[in-house]
Order: structure tokens, then sequence, then C-alpha cells
């Protein structure tokens, strides 16, 4: 199968990097839906919502488990901004908002989870390691999704420890993640050794092997890939310097 690469996909897709260093150039591009249908406010990228959605009734967690916070435009991701700095000063606001401009919630990709209560903190919501919270830790990346801003990351990701912001960069990079530790930044940083077709990272799971690799920038316009016979892929952007390429067998 021959696949052409485009520049349009370096900056769509689930493996989008937005972070403090690099913010996001257009729009999402994505079709947002509800992250769940109870809170018709708080929006989601369909493939992200569909996941969130599974993955909270494969834990029993719908109910118990609520969104806080999903899809901001750029201006709610200002005034978010604007509040905090009003009420909680810099300090706290460059620790735990990002900026406009550089908030993954901008890519409709990310969602910030709360364990039900009556008084929920919108910027720093309640989201345990126990408990049914720590249930859906336990099977998140499953669904794609990883915690994107764990303790002892913060010098790499820019942010501080967030327990209850969830990123959905599809499956199986979320097992990739998960496995090896591995933060965004650093993942993508990983792939970027694997630029070749003929030596991709190889991945393991589900009786399937997938096939990543990322195809630097400056090569990839208009460039033909020849994947193996029989194979579907998925591409995404990443850092903006380049176009992820996953594929796999998909069953007879
Ligand atoms: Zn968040």
């Amino acid at each position: 199968m021959d696949m052409v690469l485009t520049k349009e996909w370096e900056k769509r897709g689930n493996l989008i990097l937005v972070n403090g260093r690099v913010p996001l150039e257009e729009d999402a591009g994505q079709r947002m839906i509800p992250a769940l249908e109870e809170y018709p406010d708080i929006l989601l990228a369909w493939e992200a919502a569909l996941h969130l959605r599974r993955a909270l009734l494969a834990v029993c967690g719908d109910g118990e488990i609520v969104p806080v916070s999903g899809y901001r435009s750029l201006r709610e991701q200002q005034e978010i901004w604007d509040d905090s700095l009003a009420k909680n000063g810099e300090e706290f606001t460059r620790s735990f908002v990002a900026l406009p401009g550089h908030s993954e919630h901008q890519t409709g990709l990310a969602i910030d989870l709360a364990l039900k209560k009556d008084e929920i903190d919108f910027i720093r919501p309640d989201f345990p390691y126990e408990g049914i919270c720590g249930e859906f830790r336990k099977i998140a990346s499953e669904y794609g999704f990883v915690e994107r801003y764990p303790a002892g990351k913060e010098k790499i990701t820019g942010i501080a420890h967030e327990p209850w912001h969830f990123r959905y960069v599809g499956y199986p990079h979320s097992r990739i993640m998960e496995m090896e530790g591995l933060t965004l930044e650093e993942y993508l940083e990983l792939l970027r050794g694997y630029p070749d077709l003929c030596r991709p990272f190889r991945f393991q799971d589900r009786g399937k092997t997938y096939g990543i690799i990322l195809v630097p920038g400056n090569t990839q316009e208009n460039e033909k890939l020849m994947l193996p016979t029989g194979s579907v892929c998925k591409m995404s952007g990443g850092d903006g310097q380049g176009v992820i390429v996953t594929f796999w067998e998909e069953e007879q």
C-alpha cells in the first residue's frame, strides 16, 4: 500500500504536542462532541469522547467520575488565565494554568476529571489514586488516555503535577508511554530515532504488531511510503517537526 505524506498532517492528529514552548498554531480541526452525554457543555474531540465513555463504562465510573473541563477555545483559555491571575496570583497561575495558545485543552484532546463531590475545584479537581479513580487510571491507557503531567516530570512538561488532567493520544501510543514511563515530549523524542520505514519502532500487544515511525518534516512533503501489504495506517503530527505514521496488519 502506498501512502503519500503531506504537510497538513504536521498540525493534526492525536499526538499533537502543545506545551509552553510549542503553541497550538491552528484550530484543532476535530469535530467536538460532549465528553459525556450528561454534560453537554464539556466537549472533546469525538474520538477522545467515545473512548472516555467506554473507559468509564468499563470501570462503572459513570456518575462517580465527572468531567470538569474539556475543549477550550483560545478566548476561554484567556479568561481562565486572567481570572486565576486576579484571584490566585502569578506564581500559582503559571504553575497550574497554561498560557493562552499553549493549553492542551485547545486541542479537544485533554480532559480534567474529578471524583464527584458537592464542591469541585475547577482549576485543581480532586482525582485520587485510590478507589474508582484508581480503577480508571489502571485501564486508561487501554483506551488511549495518559496522565499527562505526572510527578517528577515537571521539568520536561513545564507543568506541575496534575493528577486530574488526562490526554488522549490514542492506542497503542498510550500503552507504550505508560509502560515506558514517558511523557508526550519524551515519547516524541524516542520516535525521532525511528525515521525509517524499514526499521520502525515495534510494539506488540493484543496479538498485533505495531510499527511506528516519525518522518522528519524536511523530507516528508509528498513522500511516498510503501507500507507492508495488508496493513492499515494512521497519521498524526507531533511537535510540528514531522509526521508520525503508525501501521499494523489488519486481521483477515
Ligand atoms: Zn487540564
